[in-house]
């Protein structure tokens, strides 16, 4: 049976944002299981939408990149849960292109099966690995998100993992608790980034300030090799 192909909702045809270090283009791929209230992509969210680029549109149009663009870099949407992504992984590489990821891995195994396949990856931690749920609304989402982040620094692939900080999800102790968290297993490279408030269909959540004081950032930064602070 042929492999489905990738399900895209979206191209961004260049980000120097997004793959740091490279010229990217990002490919938003369709569909996530999880349900955070403050998704900035929730039309990415159900696993299929009537206003999808195929996928031989985006591989036609990154062959007219090739040279021009450094890397691409798999975004969502969660790309994870699709079955055509590793193929896709694989064409881009065969083009001559860098792959990056960015997941929240609700699928650890399969990202373990694709970190072979990659240059960098964007990882996404959400809360505590024990109170996941709050956040996600899926029962068990911390125990799939710690595994694929082992599995991710157990890999050596190249990563930042960055947390999005929301006033009304994410207090002062509970971020503690992530820095305690990720440090315990290993994390170098932690970014906190401001909510913000473009694409986010929840009108509670669209008005959150940032917990993130000066206190509270000293008490963090020094946990990691690479701390940053993503203001909004
Ligand atoms: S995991 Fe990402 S794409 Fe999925 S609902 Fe949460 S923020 Fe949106």
């Amino acid at each position: 049976m042929n492999t489905p192909a990738l399900q895209v909702g979206g191209l961004t045809p260049l980000t120097t944002t997004d793959f740091p270090g490279y010229l990217a283009a990002v490919v938003f791929c369709q569909g996530c299981p999880w349900r955070c209230g403050y998704c900035h992509n929730p039309h990415l969210i159900p696993p299929d939408t009537s206003a999808q680029l195929g996928w031989a549109e985006v591989v036609a149009f990154l062959k007219r990149r090739t040279g021009l663009l450094d890397g691409v870099v798999f975004s969502g949407g969660e790309p994870t849960l699709q079955a055509g992504l590793a193929d896709a992984i694989r064409e881009v590489r065969k083009l001559g292109f860098r792959v990056g990821l960015h997941s929240a891995s609700p699928y650890p195994k399969k990202l373990a099966t694709i970190l072979p396949w990659l240059d960098w990856v964007g990882f996404d931690v959400k809360a505590p690995f024990a109170e996941y749920e709050a956040i996600t609304g899926v029962p068990g989402s911390g125990i799939k998100a710690r595994a694929g982040l082992h599995a991710l620094l157990e890999s050596g692939v190249a990563y930042e993992v960055r947390t999005t900080v929301h006033s009304d999800l994410l207090g002062t102790e509970a971020l503690l608790k992530i820095a305690a968290d990720l440090r315990d297993l290993g994390v170098q490279n932690f970014i906190l980034q401001e909510f913000r408030p473009q694409g986010c269909t929840n009108p509670g959540l669209c008005a959150g300030s940032s917990p993130l004081t000066d206190k509270l950032i000293a008490q963090i930064a020094p946990l990691f090799n690479r701390f940053e602070v993503r203001r909004a």
